[in-house]
C-alpha cells in the first residue's frame, strides 16, 4: 500500500516514522497488467525500505471529483498525460524522500517519461534503474482472471495461486475481496493493447539511457523477486563500502 502523503496529495504529511534504509533506492517499476507488479512492489518495499508510489492506487482512491478519470480507468484506458503528470508533480516531495521510492505504473507514455526526467533533474534526483517485468500474454490473462484484491488495504490474492485463507476475505485486514472493475475481459483487452502501444517508446527511452533492467516474470513471485534483486545487486553501492 502506498504511503498516506502520496495517496492524499495536497498538504498531506508523511506518516512514516520508520528509520531510513542505508541506501535509498530510486526505482521505476514497469510491466503489463497482470504481471504481478503490485506483489513485486510490496516485496521490494520490504527488502529495500523504499516508499511505494503507485499512480493507479491514487486513482483507485480518488473521490467523485475525479469521476472523469475513474471512468477512463474502469474502461481500461489510460488517464490523460496531463492529469497524471500533474498528479506526480503535486507529489514531487515523495521523490526526494530519504527512503527512496518505487514508482509503480508511471511513466506509461513517452511524454510522461520526459516529464519525469525533467522533474527529477529539477529535484536533483537520479534514478537507479527502471525494472521492466515481462511475460507472455496467456500468462497475464490467466493471472488477471483469478486476481482478487482487498479494496480496504490493497492486498492482492489469486483464486488459484495465492488463495486467501478464508474464502473472499483479506488475510491482512479481514475485509471483503473483490475483482477490480478494470479486470473484466473487455477492459483487460484494452489495457493490454494500450500497454503494448504506449510502452514501447518508453522502454526504448530508458534502454537508451542505460537504465532498463528486463526481468522475466513468468515464474512464482519469490523467483521473480530473487531475479530482480540479483539484477539490482551490482547497483547496491553501499555493499562495496
Ligand atoms: P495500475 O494500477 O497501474 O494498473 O493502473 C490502473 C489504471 O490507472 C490504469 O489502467 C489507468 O487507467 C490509470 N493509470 C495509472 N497510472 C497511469 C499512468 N501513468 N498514465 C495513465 N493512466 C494511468
Amino acid at each position: 500500500m502506498s504511503h498516506f502523503a502520496w495517496l492524499q496529495g495536497g498538504d498531506a504529511r508523511c506518516t512514516d516514522s520508520s528509520p531510513s534504509p542505508r541506501r535509498a533506492w530510486r526505482l521505476v517499476l514497469l510491466g503489463p497488467p497482470g504481471i504481478g507488479k503490485g506483489t513485486q512492489a510490496a516485496a521490494l518495499v520490504a527488502q529495500l525500505g523504499a516508499c511505494h508510489l503507485s499512480t493507479g492506487e491514487v486513482f483507485r482512491h480518488a473521490r467523485e471529483d475525479a469521476a472523469g478519470l475513474l471512468a477512463a480507468m474502469r474502461r481500461g484506458e489510460l488517464v490523460s498525460d496531463e492529469a497524471v503528470i500533474e498528479l506526480v508533480r503535486e507529489r514531487a516531495h515523495c521523490l526526494t524522500c530519504s527512503r527512496g521510492f518505487l514508482l509503480d505504473g508511471y511513466p506509461r507514455t513517452l511524454e510522461q517519461a520526459r516529464s519525469l526526467d525533467a522533474l527529477l533533474a529539477d529535484l536533483n534526483v537520479d534514478l537507479d534503474a527502471v525494472v521492466h517485468f515481462q511475460a507472455q500474454e496467456r500468462v497475464l490473462l490467466e493471472r488477471l482472471a483469478g486476481r482478487r484484491v482487498c479494496m480496504a488495504c490493497g492486498a492482492a490474492f489469486h483464486l488459484e495461486h495465492r488463495p486467501p485463507s478464508r474464502a473472499g476475505r483479506c488475510d491482512l485486514c479481514g475485509n471483503l475481496l473483490s475483482q477490480r472493475e478494470d479486470d473484466d475481459a473487455d477492459a483487460v483487452r484494452i489495457r493490454l493493447r494500450t500497454y503494448a502501444a504506449t510502452m514501447a517508446p518508453v522502454l526504448d527511452h530508458y534502454r537508451g539511457l542505460g537504465l532498463l533492467y528486463e526481468i522475466d516474470a513468468a515464474a512464482p513471485s519469490e523467483v521473480v523477486l530473487a531475479r530482480t534483486l540479483v539484477a539490482l545487486d551490482p547497483l547496491a553501492r553501499w555493499r562495496r563500502v
